[in-house]
């Protein structure tokens, strides 16, 4: 509410078209509904889904003990409708209030999450690329909830590189296409919640250029329609198998066969990659959420715990004079580890706020500049949000199940299955290692580039204001620091060679991320400069404490992107047989 309402301002969302009605209230009450929601039904199954996990039995999924019932719920709830339009059903939100619950449904249950997840992408790639016969069956059933989508990209030889894909499409005679290949890894890819799943498939047709310029994209129903669009006959995709997992047990990652399944192509021929961005685009920045979610919860139970622990003597001036021990909270590596998280948390959060914002802007501003910029803003910092949060995800719930000691490693408190469920986060919907190169090899130049020097050159006169103020300027000028230390690591990733660069991306897109929240931590102070009260006292301390003991990580990852890439290259592969 605070980062919605204080800093982004309501108005820069219901001054978008559509948006008029949103206001404060509505954004108030759907966010503690959603708590609600998310405390008393999703929550409470979180621990059985991880025990008995998704099962497989004669083909067929079957969800762990109490998803359906809650599932049921959420529909009802009307949950899977937040952002769609109103001329499906939808309640015409802005996308940003879907990614606030996308938070806590991922720090709540995210195995419970991914069952509705994968349907709200493909409901706005339809929406986007489907012809209005398609839309007009399939959308209200996906914004009810009562049919579900998934994402079929991955192959047993082709994850990362989808060009490589070999799943055929042969045109029927009737204008479909008879889709064979098999899909693996494919999240909710069957289970018993909803009537019918869409696949969205990525395939080439017959005779099709080989690699990415030759991917179209098919949806295929698991269930075919009958003429009044109710579900019929069983369409020709089975499941093999699901897979056995780290973490998220409670979700179906599914190998589908899909044997001369009948599937409808959606959009053109052979652009069905630039089809599926939508979809992606849109995944990469919930998954940033996700991994939020993971550091919330993480370290709000570890709070609690630190509190409550009584361990050791505190160094002076003990809060429990004269007892056997304090609690570990006053112990300064444990505070410190608490507030690490809370400052890159809430920062982070800013970070998420802002990008995701700008996908409202990019889609609804009636202005060409601004939805532009938005759209721009919007492609640079989506890698950066997907990995530096899913990161966080998974740092964050290490360090707390650390401030759990022994009682963290073992199942009761829960820690375990935090690290466990986090850390997928990191890897599907593009790696981690994908987003980075797609930060310095794609979004640095062109048109984005542009967009990001801009934003650069933005934030710099900002923080240039901001340090004239006495009690703003040591906000501004570390965070003016580590942005002129940006600045120059991306000079020298536009010069480098594409080896070098890729060798530096990693380090370079988190000093991107962690200054990107120093600009975005200063400006948030300076929107509550003359504000009291302990709320705001507690942001600068939080803020002063990012700057001071998080930022620094800067001038490291800065040198290591500077010093390039020559012991690297100069290490062959061959050198680790030696
Ligand atoms: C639980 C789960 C759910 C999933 N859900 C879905 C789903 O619903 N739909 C779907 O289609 N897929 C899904 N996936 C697949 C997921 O998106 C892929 O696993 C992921 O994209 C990586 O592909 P891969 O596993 O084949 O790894 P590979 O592509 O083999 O990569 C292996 C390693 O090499 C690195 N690497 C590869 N190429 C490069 C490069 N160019 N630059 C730098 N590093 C590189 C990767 O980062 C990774 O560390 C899911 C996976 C899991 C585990």
């Amino acid at each position: 509410m605070f980062l919605v309402d204080e800093w982004i301002g309501i108005d820069t969302l219901n001054s978008l078209p559509g948006f008029e009605e949103f206001d404060k209230d509505i954004l108030e009450a759907v966010l503690e509904e959603a708590g609600k929601f998310c405390s008393t039904e999703v929550l409470p199954i979180n621990r059985d889904g991880d025990e008995h996990g998704a099962i497989f039995v004669d083909g067929a999924v079957t969800t762990p003990p109490g998803f359906k019932a809650a599932y049921q719920k959420f529909i009802e709830n009307g949950w899977t409708s937040i952002d769609a339009d109103p001329a499906h059903g939808g309640q015409g939100l802005p996308k940003l209030v879907s990614y606030l619950i996308d938070e806590m449904l991922g720090a709540t249950n995210l195995a419970f999450k991914l069952y509705a997840e994968l349907s709200h992408g493909v409901y706005h790639l339809l929406a986007t690329h489907a012809s209005e016969e398609i839309r007009a069956v399939y959308l209200p059933k996906l914004v009810e909830g009562v049919w579900s989508g998934t994402m079929c990209l991955t192959e047993p030889h082709c994850g990362t590189d989808l060009g490589l894909l070999t799943t055929k499409a042969s045109p029927n005679d009737d204008g479909s296409y008879a889709i064979s290949g098999t899909k693996i890894f494919i999240t909710s890819g069957d289970h018993d919640l909803t009537e019918n799943i869409l696949h969205l498939v990525i395939a080439r047709i017959d005779g099709a250029p080989d690699g990415s310029r030759g991917i179209s994209l098919f949806l295929v129903p698991k269930f075919l329609l009958n003429k009044d669009s109710s579900p019929g006959e069983r369409n020709n995709v089975n499941t093999a198998s699901i897979e056995h997992k780290m973490g998220i047990k409670g979700s179906a990652t599914c190998v589908l066969n899909f044997d001369n399944a009948k599937g409808y192509l959606i959009g053109e021929k052979n652009r069905g990659l630039a089809a599926m961005f939508r979809m992606m685009n849109l995944e990469r920045i919930t998954i940033g959420f996700q991994g939020l979610g993971f550091a919330e919860i993480a370290s709000q139970n570890a709070l609690v715990y630190a509190t409550e622990r009584l361990q050791s003597k505190a160094p002076a001036p003990r809060p429990n004079a004269g007892k056997p021990a304090d609690p570990i909270i006053f112990q300064p590596e444990i505070k410190r580890k608490l507030l690490a998280m809370r400052a890159q948390i809430e920062g982070g959060r800013a970070l998420a706020v802002f990008t995701a914002c700008q996908s409202d802007v990019a889609e609804k501003s009636t202005n060409e500049q601004q939805r532009e910029e938005a759209a721009n803003i919007l492609a640079l910092l989506t890698p950066v949000v997907k990995s530096f949060l899913s990161d966080l995800g998974v740092s964050s719930t290490l360090s707390a199940q650390q401030v759990l000691g022994g009682h963290g490693y073992v199942r009761e408190h829960g820690m375990e299955q935090m690290v466990r469920d986090s850390r997928i986060t990191q890897i599907y919907e593009g790696t981690n290692e994908i987003q980075a190169a797609d930060l310095v090899l794609r979004k640095l130049s062109g048109k984005t580039g542009q967009f990001a020097d801009s934003l650069f050159e933005r934030w710099q006169q900002m923080l240039d204001e901001q340090e004239d103020a006495d009690d703003m300027s040591p906000f501004a000028q570390a965070a003016s620091a580590a942005l002129a230390r940006l600045r120059e690591a991306t000079a020298w990733i536009r010069a480098a060679d594409g080896a070098a660069a890729r060798g530096a991306a990693f380090d370079y897109q988190r000093l991107f991320a962690l200054t990107s929240i120093a600009c975005l931590w200063t400006q948030i102070i300076a929107s509550i400069r003359g504000k009291d009260g302990e709320f705001y006292a507690t942001k600068r301390k939080t803020a002063r404490f990012y700057m001071d003991q998080v930022l620094p990580e800067t001038v490291a990852l800065h040198e290591i992107v500077m010093r390039g890439s020559d012991s690297l290259t100069a290490f062959s592969v061959e050198d680790f047989g030696q």
